[in-house]
């Protein structure tokens, strides 16, 4: 497979994660993609896409399934 963008042809299936900001709060989730290696694309399939919207969907509710890894901090 090569990039639509930048043609190159190394394009790997990577974890990466997506990001959510809900309530000032970044929600991560991590998904396989194919990433562009040189200039970082991200390839999402229609079960991808499905797949975030649902769980941006759940990330509102109570008693979605959330873990602590860190906090989010301002200076100043
Ligand atoms: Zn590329």
């Amino acid at each position: 497979m090569r990039c639509v963008i930048c043609h190159g042809d190394e394009v790997k299936v990577m974890e990466v994660k997506e990001e959510f900001v809900v309530n000032n709060n970044i929600i991560y989730v991590p998904v396989r993609v194919p990433v562009c290696q040189s200039c970082g694309e991200r390839y999402y399939d229609r079960q991808t896409v499905r797949f975030l919207e649902e769980v941006e969907g759940e990330l509102g509710k109570k008693g979605a399934k959330l873990k602590e890894i860190g906090k989010v901090l301002m200076y100043g």
